[in-house]
């Protein structure tokens, strides 16, 4: 690997969106981490396994044959031989996926594969939790993209003091950042990593901003 460019935030950042479209300007591939940790949750759910048994987690990640395209302009995920792109984006997916993120065997098994993957790759813009920090934190260029609650929750189409089911909303969304941060310090920039705030920010001046750091 010659460039390497780690990006970490919380969910509703617009890390996706902006990593995908920094991979594309710079001619990268791109690695979406999260993606990896929803396809072991989907597996695990599918094979009915207990998700409060730690050790039958580790024991699926260290199994799984696991998938991902790094191509930004084609998402495709794969686990054993089901292609799982749409269904890790369900809510019950993103409801339950603390359970294997805050399972620390399967991080390093998943740390592990990330750096393999990253290796592989002439160019590429990884993005997660514990990027910047942990799976690459010797990367060219390291970017905490952060932005306020209220931003983040309206680009997830949230409208914060609106009906009871926006404010439930609101609440798993920050709860799962409150569950992910126990793990993973992405709330705060470690030495050396560069925060883009995004809040007041659009697309265009993100992708910018990200681009110049
Ligand atoms: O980014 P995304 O919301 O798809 O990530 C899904 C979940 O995967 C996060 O809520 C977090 O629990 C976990 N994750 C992680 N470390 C990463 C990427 C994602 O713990 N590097």
């Amino acid at each position: 690997t010659n460039l390497v460019i780690a990006i970490d935030g919380p969910s509703g950042s617009g890390k996706s969106s902006v990593s995908k479209a920094v991979a594309r300007a710079l001619g990268a591939a791109y690695l979406d981490t999260g993606a990896m940790y929803r396809a072991i949750t989907y597996s695990v759910l599918d094979a009915g396994t207990d998700l409060s048994d730690a050790a039958a987690i580790a024991t699926a990640v260290r199994e799984a044959k696991l998938e991902i395209s790094v191509d930004p302009d084609h998402e495709h995920v794969v686990i054993g031989d089901t292609v799982v792109t749409d269904a890790i984006r369900e809510p019950r997916i993103s409801e339950q996926v603390s359970a294997v993120a805050t399972n620390l065997e399967a991080r390093a098994e998943l740390v592990r594969r990330q750096r393999e993957i990253i290796a592989t790759n002439v160019r590429i813009v990884a993005e997660g939790r514990d990027i910047t920090t942990v799976v690459a934190p010797d990367a060219n260029a390291r970017i905490l993209l952060t932005a306020s609650e209220e931003a983040r929750l309206r680009r997830r189409g949230i409208q914060l003091g609106g009906t009871q089911d926006a404010s439930a909303l609101a609440s798993q969304v920050l709860e799962r950042d409150k569950k992910d941060s126990t793990v993973v310090n992405f709330t705060q920039a470690a030495d050396g990593v560069i925060t883009v705030d995004s809040s007041d920010l659009d697309f265009e001046q993100t992708i910018n901003a990200v681009l110049d750091a």
